[in-house]
């Protein structure tokens, strides 16, 4: 079985996809993978850095085909959590292609909620977990790592990104709703919440 999730930035995506990786989904997302490409200096590294550092979207062909080279690299029976794709119609219509997606997720929270989180958002460089800090500082709880605001968690770049989304969304909606498959789940309150969401459409299908 194979899900996508999207929705606003800082919508909690990343809680939500630690959680399903619990309940025994391959956790991909592309978000990561770019990141991963910039640091390993890969063959898209300067275009991909140039994006993320002036808050664009990397180009469609370059987002499919490092998702392409992950996808081989996981066993054809896995359960995959896509996070970060789609976020155009054409990457819908390019993922189908890949994979067969039976369920999406979109994954709603108010505005000014999301830009809240984003000021006190803090991320471990050891574990990568994400925390606030609204309940921590400095160093990591779990691991001792180091605490670092997100490079793009800057507010004018976020707002952009908010921007970007909701005129890039809809069509992704509709495209969702016309295959029957598309779910919206409440993101404003906690990642437990949104999770029991998921897990209920999971266990009743699609209708
Ligand atoms: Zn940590």
């Amino acid at each position: 079985m194979n899900i996508v999730l999207f929705g606003y930035p800082n919508s909690g995506k990343g809680s939500l996809s630690q959680k399903l990786i619990d309940c025994s989904f391959v956790h991909i997302s592309t978000g990561d993978l770019l990141r991963k490409e910039v640091k390993n200096n890969g063959k898209y590294a300067h275009m991909i850095k140039y994006c993320l550092d002036n808050g664009k979207f990397v180009d469609d062909s370059i987002v499919l085909d490092i998702l392409k080279n992950q996808l081989s690299l996981i066993s054809n029976n896995s359960n995959l959590l896509l996070d970060g794709i789609p976020r155009t119609l054409n990457q819908c219509e390019e993922l189908e292609k890949l994979i067969k997606i039976d369920y999406a997720f979109e994954l709603v929270c108010p505005k000014n909620i999301i830009i809240d989180r984003a000021k006190n958002r803090l991320v471990c460089d050891k574990c990568k977990r994400t925390t606030s800090k609204l309940i921590e500082k400095d160093f990591c709880s779990v691991c001792g790592g180091n605490l670092l605001a997100r490079v793009d968690d800057n507010i004018d770049l976020l707002n952009k990104r908010i921007d970007d989304y909701e005129i890039n969304s809809k069509p992704i909606r509709n495209y969702y709703v016309s295959k029957g498959i598309y779910h919206q789940v409440d993101a404003s309150i906690s990642v437990n919440i949104t999770l029991q969401q998921v897990k209920r459409v999971l266990k009743y299908g699609n209708n």
